[in-house]
């Protein structure tokens, strides 16, 4: 988490939301992601689908069974469904995303009972840490 948190920095550095995910195969980081919408103009740009497309071209495999992602933010419906086709094992995650979080704190699409993949997912492990990044990042904007 501290990896990724790492990341969120370097988004913000970046004039970006600081969000940042690492993913992990075997204990080692095999991708880093970080938030880049405004930098790469796409939409699809969150931190966790650029570290998937990192780690699928490191494996060379679209599917990344085993393999566990790190994120700084609970993920939204969009990250929540490219981590489902990618066959993510484990989740991690620091702070709830209360607006758009799709982990469980609005929208529950992983680990939707009608889904075949079950993912295993734990959250709060430095969400203090991630949440003032974000809450510091928007008072400085305003
Ligand atoms: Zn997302």
């Amino acid at each position: 988490m501290r990896e990724a948190l790492g990341e969120a920095r370097a988004a913000e550095a970046a004039g970006e939301v600081p969000i940042g995910a690492v993913i992990l195969f075997n204990n080692r980081i095999i991708a880093r992601g970080q938030n880049r919408v405004l930098r790469d103009n796409d939409p699809t740009a969150h931190a966790e689908v650029v570290a998937l497309r990192v780690a699928a071209r490191a494996i060379g495999n679209y599917r990344l069974a085993g393999c566990t992602l790190v994120s700084t933010l609970e993920p939204c419906a969009m990250c929540a469904g490219a981590m489902i086709h990618a066959r993510i094992d484990r989740l991690l995650f620091a702070a709830d995303d209360l607006k758009a979080g799709a982990a469980g704190s609005v929208l529950d699409v992983l680990n939707h009972a009608a889904l075949n993949h079950q993912m295993a997912i734990e959250h709060g492990l430095l969400a203090e840490e991630s949440t003032a990044l974000l809450r510091e990042f928007f008072q400085r904007r305003r």
